[in-house]
This record gives C-alpha cells, structure tokens and sequence, in this order.
C-alpha cells in the first residue's frame, strides 16, 4: 500500500471576491486552492480514507474546508465502528507473553499453526501483525 502523506496547512485564508464567490487561498504560498480528490488520505492514524476531497493550490500544498474535515472525521468513525474487532487478555507461556489469535479472525486471515507474522509497533499503544 503506498502512503501519501501531506503537509497540512491550518492557516488557510478566505478571501472575499466579488459577490458571493469565496476563494481559497494557500496559507503557504498565497495561491488560489483549487478542490481535488485525493485517492488516498490518512486523516486518523491506521484508518485509511478513499477518494477524499481536499483543496491543492498548484505548489501542491493540501487543506481541508471545515466541511471536508468533518467529511473525513464522519467516515473515520463509520470506519472504526464498522470493523470487526476482538478483545483479549494476555496470557503467559514460559518467558513470553502470548495472544490468542480467535479462530474467525485466523480463518478470515488464512493463519494457520506454523505461520509466520512479523509484529511492528505503531507508537506506544497499538502493534501491527502482518503474516509473511
Ligand atoms: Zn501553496
């Protein structure tokens, strides 16, 4: 999976033109943003978002509308309250610690008895498994 990331820039400005057009401009570079879909976008840390809208001026610089960040921070929550997910205690097996793996979730995820898993840490409070 390829991660884009982006520099977000909060200090975007409104500027008032003519009537009723509002532009937006860059608070980096001062040029017009214009809206675009980005396909892919990280906006809470593991769950990652689709197609989502987002302003770019041509230096290529990203902001979110408020409107695009409530957007995103709806579908984050969809996310996480959608997935399956279980609970369980760590348990001791001689020196090492051990996590037993549901039988849905080794079935789903084809992991079998002689499996190899690599474990990452993501930060102090979550780990990855990913099967080899
Ligand atoms: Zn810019």
């Amino acid at each position: 999976m390829i991660k884009m990331t982006f520099s977000y820039s909060p200090c975007m400005k409104l500027k008032e033109n003519g009537a009723k057009m509002t532009e937006i401009i860059c608070g980096k570079c001062r040029q017009e943003m214009q809206e675009v879909e980005l396909e892919q976008y990280e906006f809470e840390e593991g769950i990652v978002l689709e197609n989502v809208k987002a302003m770019r001026c041509t230096n290529g610089h990203i902001t979110f509308t408020e409107e695009q960040a409530t957007d995103m921070e709806q579908r984050s929550e969809d996310i996480k309250k959608n997935a399956f997910r279980f609970v369980r205690s760590v348990s001791k097996s001689a020196r090492s610690l051990v996590i037993r793996i549901p039988a849905d979730l080794a079935k789903h995820l084809d992991i079998t008895e002689n499996s190899k898993i690599e474990m990452i840490p993501l930060g102090k409070k979550r780990f990855m498994v990913e099967l080899k």
